[in-house]
């Protein structure tokens, strides 16, 4: 708000605008000149010109599951491009967002991966996926950083976005921090600055692999912050926070669904004395073209989920949504 009062101040407007235009666009979604009707008229194009302008541009919406589930594909100031998925479920909205055009982390199952990184978004690029998304479906109850990019590598602009979409209006959006998650291939310094934040955001930790050998082929930043010392990171924000961790596991067919790993991965995790502070979220793997990686059978699935509540892990099988518009992160993107 203070910055938003120089921004107004420079203008040559009272700072108590600052307050308004953020009323306007955290509390109302709109950054319309013609909707800023308590601001004088004569000033109204040049403060929404100056102050809130428009920072993402659709390119293509998809639509699936009857308009339940939306993908849009955005275009930024520099022609960069970003994704971001809204899901709608009775009782909960969800909006997927991307915190990076493209991504460094080079994961090979995944499409964004394969790009390389193009840029961070700004803390303003990241929330203004958000508003765009209660525009559509009113304020989204959810807010996962399961987009294009690695969060934590971009981690002021994330914590500053955190920070926007979790204040009370007009400061923010007035989310819970509880409904944002937090999705990292496991950047073990970040983790910790995460937990010491004192914002009760969920982690997810994407560890695909109990063991190093195959970890460090799926998910390459493993060479510098191998299993043990990532799961040891979580379990610790999980202390530090109180949150349950989430583990997410994505099932690719005789690469790291078979029953061994199950039970490697159930051992790995119930080595933690606290109870309760992880769940397994295995996701059926989003095949991306080109790719040699592809879903598991849904027995070994079946019997991977099995063997993990067995080892007394709670795990969850991940709903898939929006595989019929290529909503598996990087896919439209890469299309252009
Ligand atoms: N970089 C962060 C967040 C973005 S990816 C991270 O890695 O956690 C969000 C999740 O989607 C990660 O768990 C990632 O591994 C997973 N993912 C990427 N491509 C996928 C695909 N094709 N199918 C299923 N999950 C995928």
């Amino acid at each position: 708000m203070a910055e938003r009062q120089v921004a107004v101040d420079a203008l040559g407007e009272p700072r108590f605008r600052a307050r308004q235009l953020s009323v306007h666009y955290f509390g109302r979604f709109t950054a319309d000149a013609a909707q800023l009707t308590d601001l004088p008229r004569g000033r109204r194009d040049l403060l929404a010109r100056e102050l809130l302008p428009a920072l993402l541009t659709p390119v293509r919406t998809l639509t699936a599951d009857e308009d339940m589930t939306r993908k849009t594909l955005w275009r930024l100031f520099d022609g960069a491009l970003v994704e971001s998925v809204l899901m709608r479920y009775p009782d909960r909205t969800t909006l997927c967002a991307s915190s990076q055009a493209g991504c460094g982390m080079a994961c090979p199952f995944c499409a964004t991966g394969q790009a390389g990184l193009q840029r961070n978004l700004s803390p303003a690029e990241i929330v203004e996926q958000v508003v765009a998304a209660a525009r559509v479906a009113g304020r989204p109850s959810n807010v996962v950083f399961m987009g294009m990019g690695e969060p934590l590598a971009n981690y002021r602009a994330v914590l500053t976005a955190i920070r926007r979409i979790t204040d009370a209006v007009p400061d923010g959006l007035g989310m819970s921090a509880r409904g944002v998650t937090v999705s990292t291939v496991g950047l073990v310094p970040r983790i910790h600055q995460l937990a010491a934040e004192g914002l009760p955001v969920t982690l997810a930790l994407s560890l695909h692999a109990p063991d190093d050998e195959l970890r460090d082929e799926l998910v390459p930043v493993n060479t510098r912050w191998p299993v043990r010392e990532v799961v040891q990171a979580a379990w610790e924000y999980a202390r530090a926070t109180g949150r349950r961790v989430s583990i997410e596991y994505a099932l690719m067919r005789d690469v790291n669904d078979q029953p061994e790993r199950a039970d490697l991965l159930g051992r790995l995790l119930r080595s933690y004395d606290r109870r309760g502070w992880v769940h397994v979220n295995l996701i059926p793997l989003n095949p991306t073209p080109g790719s040699r990686w592809t879903a598991s059978r849904p027995r070994d699935e079946r019997e991977f989920a099995r063997r993990l509540r067995d080892a007394g892990i709670p795990t969850t099988v991940r709903d898939t949504r929006g595989r019929e518009i290529d909503a598996a992160c990087g896919q439209l993107a890469a299309q252009g």
